[in-house]
């Protein structure tokens, strides 16, 4: 299908939302865009998306919708309330779920858009802002092979390595797996520079240590910058990693799997965030375990 021809909408303009579609713009694609707070919307209106008042108003004549949101709570609302995108899709459309969301809704979410002849595709993402910026994000797909097929020219724009995963629930599965060893993780290495720092190691020298080794790794990179670019616009809100623990846990205890390391880090997010961390990335949590230890990390 042409570009101009094929009509995409895009609800969610978050962090991650608001940088995926500007690519699908510069990518030549017509496109609808709505997000709950309207503000969100102006930069890409002035780039050339149409705004729409809501989301079924994005979801109108488009063959693909792009939704972005934070939860499962926010995806359930913009496809199912009053004037949800269901009101809005037409028969044929394929519904892209980019946020990462339960597989529980996304098995319900297909059912009751199939009833409606549309498609449903899951598609949760690894990676950060930046690589949404560069249309590089690691992306993860469940639904039918062949809406995959027909999907694949906007979920390319998107990201640079893309896995189809399986049936509808697989790739929501796998994204809270590995968001459950991205969380623990980084609770590691919270400890790890409290430790150390409180052992008197300068944070130079712990940095070199791991670089030089074989914990160098990517989730290294983050921790790193994590204490070296504290106070910056958070790329990954702690609130979201709480969630994504939380729908691990839940998935943990249907599959009857003990997660012991992954429950603690539930309760340490779970007080970072009552402590007023939602909003803040890993630089929180790396100062309040210092705390703990009676450390700055910093300085
Ligand atoms: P974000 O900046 O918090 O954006 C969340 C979006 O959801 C906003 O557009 C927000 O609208 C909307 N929203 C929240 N509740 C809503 C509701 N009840 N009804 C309608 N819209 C609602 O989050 P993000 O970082 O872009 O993340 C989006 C998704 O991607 C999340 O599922 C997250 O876990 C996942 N993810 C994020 C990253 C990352 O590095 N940031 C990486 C991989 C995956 P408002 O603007 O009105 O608040």
């Amino acid at each position: 299908m042409a570009k101009k021809r094929t009509k995409v909408g895009f609800v969610g303009l978050g962090l991650m939302g608001a940088p995926m579609a500007a690519n699908l713009l510069k990518a030549g694609y017509p496109l609808q865009v709505w997000n709950r707070t309207a503000d969100k919307a102006k930069p890409l209106v002035a780039e050339g998306a149409t705004h729409c008042g809501t989301p079924a108003e994005a979801a109108r004549g488009a063959d693909f919708v792009v939704v972005m949101v934070a939860d499962d709570a926010a995806l359930d609302a913009v496809l199912f309330a009053e004037e949800g995108l269901s009101r809005g899709l037409k028969r044929g459309a394929i519904l892209i779920n980019g946020s990462t969301t339960s597989p529980g809704l996304g098995f319900r979410a297909a059912t009751a858009l199939r009833s409606l002849s549309v498609r449903y595709l899951e598609c949760p993402v690894m990676r950060s802002v930046q690589a949404a910026r560069e249309g590089k994000l690691q992306m993860l797909v469940g639904g039918s092979a062949d809406d995959f097929a027909k999907a694949r020219p906007v979920l390319e724009v998107l990201a640079s390595d893309i896995h189809y995963v399986g049936d509808v629930g697989k790739a929501a599965t796998m994204k809270l797996a590995c968001n459950l060893l991205v969380a623990t993780s980084m609770q590691a290495f919270t400890e790890y520079f409290a430790l150390a720092r409180k052992s008197g190691v300068p944070f130079e020298t712990m940095m070199e240590v791991m670089h030089a080794g074989p914990l160098d790794s990517q989730i290294m990179r983050y921790a790193e910058q994590a204490v070296v670019n504290p106070g910056g616009r958070p790329n990954f809100y702690l609130k979201h990693m709480l969630k994504d623990v939380n729908l691990a846990l839940d998935l943990a205890r249907q599959l009857d799997v003990p997660v012991p390391l992954t429950g603690a880090t539930r309760q340490i997010l779970a007080a970072a965030k009552n402590l007023g961390h939602g909003d803040s990335d890993y630089s929180a949590l790396v100062d309040l375990v210092a705390s703990w230890a009676g450390v700055a990390v910093r300085g």
